[in-house]
């Protein structure tokens, strides 16, 4: 699967995918990441990619053309299996499900926006809009990396032992089990002499009533 970012900036997120799982995962060729300034697509020598906000009003607001070039160079031209997502608080709210949908994706584009958000014309460019949660950021660029992170770790082969995805699941349809989970040592001593304890089933080695410890304890995400 292909992940295609549009950014303002980019070292964030090539910072990011050079560590651990998702550069093992591009490595392995089960994904690949393109990260692109969207500067890289103005269209005048000072490489402007926003402007004042007609009607006014405070900031500025991200320009059409420089998007719609962006987009227009980046959409595989083969694959209709493909999503333009722009980020945005007043979009639809992120969720399990949509990652899951995402996973069976040939590609997801990824509009990361800055200052007072994208032309209102950019909607005829994109397929989805997304909010990562009810709160306002100052850009896009940390909802882009939470799509690629809680995607690609769905696709075959990413997740190692490390972080096994079996038994997390119920269906993709009805959502992922979490439940809370210890690890040595079975006991914690604090500095005040607290003792902070695994509970005693984990330790049991019976597998059965571990199983039922977990659901009782599990949370499942839809
Ligand atoms: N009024 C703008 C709008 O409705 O999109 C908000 C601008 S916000 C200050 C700057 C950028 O941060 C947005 O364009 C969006 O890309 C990103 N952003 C902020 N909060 C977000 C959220 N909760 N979810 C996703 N993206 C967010």
């Amino acid at each position: 699967m292909r992940f295609d970012i549009i950014t303002l900036f980019p070292e964030i997120f090539n910072f990011y995918f050079e560590q651990s799982i998702l550069s093992r995962a591009q490595k392995n060729k089960i994904i690949k990441i393109g990260v692109h300034n969207l500067r890289d697509f103005a269209f005048d020598k000072h490489k402007t990619v926003d402007d004042k906000p007609f009607g006014g009003g405070r900031g500025m607001v991200l320009k059409i053309e420089p998007i719609y070039k962006a987009v227009r160079k980046l959409k595989a031209k083969k694959s209709n299996k493909t999503k333009v997502v722009l980020f945005t608080p007043r979009g639809k709210k992120f969720n399990q499900k949509m990652a899951t949908d995402w996973a069976k994706l040939d590609q997801l584009i990824l509009i990361c926006g800055r200052y007072e958000g994208a032309d209102e014309r950019i909607n005829k460019l994109v397929d989805e809009k997304v909010s990562i949660g009810d709160f306002v950021m100052m850009g896009g660029d940390l909802a882009g990396l939470i799509v690629v992170e809680s995607v690609a770790r769905l696709l075959k082969g990413v997740v190692g032992n490390s972080e096994s995805l079996i038994g997390e699941r119920i269906t993709p349809e009805k959502g992922f089990v979490e439940y809370p989970q210890y690890t040595r040592p079975e006991v914690f001593e604090t500095k005040g002499g607290q003792k902070w304890r695994t509970p005693k089933v984990l330790l049991s080695g019976n597998h059965q009533k571990i199983e039922k410890w977990r659901k009782g304890h599990s949370k499942v995400i839809e």
